[in-house]
């Protein structure tokens, strides 16, 4: 395969984008990349310095944490100023106010920047996001759009809750991903969309093993065919 391939997986969350983005990046042995914990992790440190309807605060954090992901052993650890955040970032408080916090301009173009130098050093890359095929690398090699069912989707996210010991009710979880997604797709800048030239891939209904196939035969197909 060409070097610095870039794999652009989209969708709304709980769409199967993190298990099988991270799955394929190992198989290729690609750097993988999820955009989702460098919102979250802005959103952690506004939450943290009582910031978070302080729009200019929230664009300085943006702009001056030195924000590192490290991807080891199938999680990203999340490093701000040095201080892990890794769990941190996946709080129901996080949840609630990622979103706000991801319509704001200059955060964007700020964490676009870090997302650009972090896919251009790598031989080849496994970007997961909202806005991957259609901003941030709108020239990707391969772009996935990963799309399932509100019920599947809460259900996925009730147990990856339940693994970590957090019980927290499937309506909730939907109320959460249904406000989510309406915030994420009306956004004026970079909204969540499906990129023109993306393959669209329903999970709802498809294994973890299944998606991972199905996007790998994708990138085989596209690489053939350029
Ligand atoms: O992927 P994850 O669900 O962790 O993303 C959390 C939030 O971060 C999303 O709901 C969205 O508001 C924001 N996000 C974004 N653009 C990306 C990745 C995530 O706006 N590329």
């Amino acid at each position: 395969m060409s070097k610095n391939l870039i794999i652009a997986i989209d969708g709304p969350a709980g769409s199967g984008k993190s298990t099988s983005a991270k799955l394929v990046a190992q198989k290729l042995n690609f750097l993988y990349i999820d955009t989702g914990a460098m919102y979250r992790a802005i959103t952690y440190l506004a939450l943290k310095t009582g910031c978070l309807y302080d729009r200019n605060k929230v664009i300085e954090i943006a702009e001056h944490s030195d924000l590192t992901l490290k991807f080891e052993n199938g999680i990203t650890h999340v490093f701000v100023n040095g201080e892990e955040i890794t769990e941190n970032i996946r709080s129901v408080e996080v949840n609630q106010n990622v979103s706000d916090i991801s319509k704001i301009e200059e955060v964007r173009t700020s964490l676009v920047k870090k997302q650009h130098q972090m896919g251009r050093t790598s031989s080849g890359v496994v970007m997961e996001g909202r806005d991957i095929g259609t901003v941030v690398f709108p020239n990707a090699d391969v772009k996935i759009f990963l799309t399932a069912c509100i019920d599947e989707r809460a259900e996925r996210r009730a147990k990856e809750y339940s693994e970590i010991g957090a019980h927290i009710p499937i309506e909730e979880i939907k109320k959460n991903l249904l406000s989510r997604d309406k915030i994420d797709s009306s956004r004026q800048v970079s909204p969540l969309k499906k990129a023109a030239d993306a393959v669209v891939v329903d999970t709802s209904k498809v294994s973890i093993d299944e998606q991972v196939k199905l996007i790998l035969d994708i990138v085989k197909t596209k690489m053939q065919n350029n």
